[in-house]
């Protein structure tokens, strides 16, 4: 590899780019994680997520990847045998749909096309034909990163609560925390999945749950086996500021920068900032005669916008030279969209001069490429990024 000058463009949907700030943070020296420092940085930590889920009630930071928050939610709400609900939006759906098989749930996977989210009605007529109240849990991805596609958590709620329906409700936010408005306490959610490497700011490595005291009353008796998960022992050790385990101290560093960060520009400005450079890269992409994949426009995401190329281009090249050329990485087609379409993530530490290089860069490498695409695209963009 060549050394090349400035910065690489992160622009993936996570992990995305780490602001100095946070990264100054990390570079501390590691402390006993059973001394009094620690117990001070964690009870401070354990406060300090909460604003971020939208939430009172108690938040379990794991040293993990996003999956191992996943199961976290099954295994400490669930029993060998239970039915689950869950919907087709895409490859994360459908991961966690498999694992939730693997740990021996049955689940009804509501099927879909890749690009819309969760539907309330196909919801709401399945809780409705439930009437023994088999189903136990709903699983829904919040925003869907393989597609760009945000599902509508309150209606989700909403007809939940129309069905009179008692199954938990269990949201995976996790390429949508910090970025996209989401209150788990407002609307109903009993476990919120989150991790660190996305609108949080931070290298991978942490995760979490966000728990409703449904949740936690569900805990008491679900049977799933569980160990290293198993919520009672951290939130027991939490009380005093400890961990049952090892935690990932120089993370939990990081964690309280990027928090202080998302405090200090307000989480309402941090999600109007999404909403704007996600309008104005859907402004490019329809500038240059693309498809945005999202068909619903109820249901953008703020974090990724996800592009259709047409069956006579392969996505994986575009993006080939674009690292290539322009030293920036973009999310490749995931699952059954591999080489149909590519991701550029907009969320994280971003602004809108970053965007502007970032859709330029990929205005050059659809060119390059030998995609026939309007390079009015970019400019249309810069019109919303300078109006708005
Ligand atoms: C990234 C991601 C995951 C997986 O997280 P890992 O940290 O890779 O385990 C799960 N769900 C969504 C929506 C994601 O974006």
């Amino acid at each position: 590899m060549s050394a090349r000058s400035g910065r690489h463009f992160l622009q993936i949907p996570g992990p995305t780019n780490v602001p100095d700030r946070v990264l100054r943070a990390i570079a501390q020296p590691t402390i006993d994680h059973r001394g009094p420092d620690f117990a001070e940085l964690t009870l401070d930590l354990l406060v300090r997520t909460k604003p971020v889920f939208g939430t009172s009630g108690p938040v379990i930071i794991y040293p993990s990847s996003g999956t191992g928050a996943w199961e976290a939610a099954l295994v400490n709400t669930l029993s060998p045998g239970d039915r689950v609900l869950a919907f087709e939006t895409g490859h994360f759906a459908s991961l966690w749909r498999d694992m939730a098989e693997r740990l021996g749930l049955i689940v009804e996977f509501v099927p879909g096309d890749w690009r819309r989210g969760a539907e309330p009605a196909a919801l709401a007529e399945r809780l409705a034909a439930d009437t023994a109240h088999g189903i136990a849990a709903v699983m829904v991805v919040h925003n869907e990163t393989s597609t760009g596609v945000a599902s509508r958590i309150p209606e989700i709620r909403a007809a939940i609560d129309e069905a009179d329906h008692p199954a938990l409700l269990l949201v995976d936010t996790i390429s949508s925390l910090g970025s996209i408005d989401y209150r788990h306490d407002d609307w109903g959610v009993d476990v919120t999945v989150g991790c660190s490497q996305k609108g949080l700011m931070l290298p991978p490595g942490l995760s979490f749950n966000a728990i409703s005291e449904k949740a936690l009353a569900a805990a008491a008796t679900a049977r799933l086996p569980k160990s290293y998960w198993d919520w009672t022992a951290i939130l027991d050790t939490n009380e005093h500021g400890f961990y049952p385990y090892t935690p990932a101290t120089n993370l939990l560093y990081g964690l309280r920068e990027a928090l202080l960060l998302l405090e200090e520009e307000g989480l309402p400005n941090v999600f109007a900032r999404h909403n704007r450079h996600a309008a104005a890269t859907r402004a490019a992409v329809r500038g240059w005669g693309l498809e945005v994949l999202c068909v619903n426009e109820r249901e953008y995401s703020s974090s990724l916008t996800a592009v259709l190329l047409g069956e006579q281009h392969d996505a994986d090249k575009v993006r080939r030279i674009i690292l290539d050329r322009f030293d920036m990485s973009l999310g490749t087609g995931l699952g059954k969209l591999a080489g149909r379409v590519f991701r550029i993530g907009h969320l994280g530490d971003f602004n809108d001069l970053m965007l502007a290089g970032t859709l330029s860069g990929v205005q050059m490498g659809l060119e390059l490429a030998g995609v026939d695409i309007d390079p009015a695209g970019t400019q249309a963009a810069l019109e919303v990024l300078r109006t708005a």
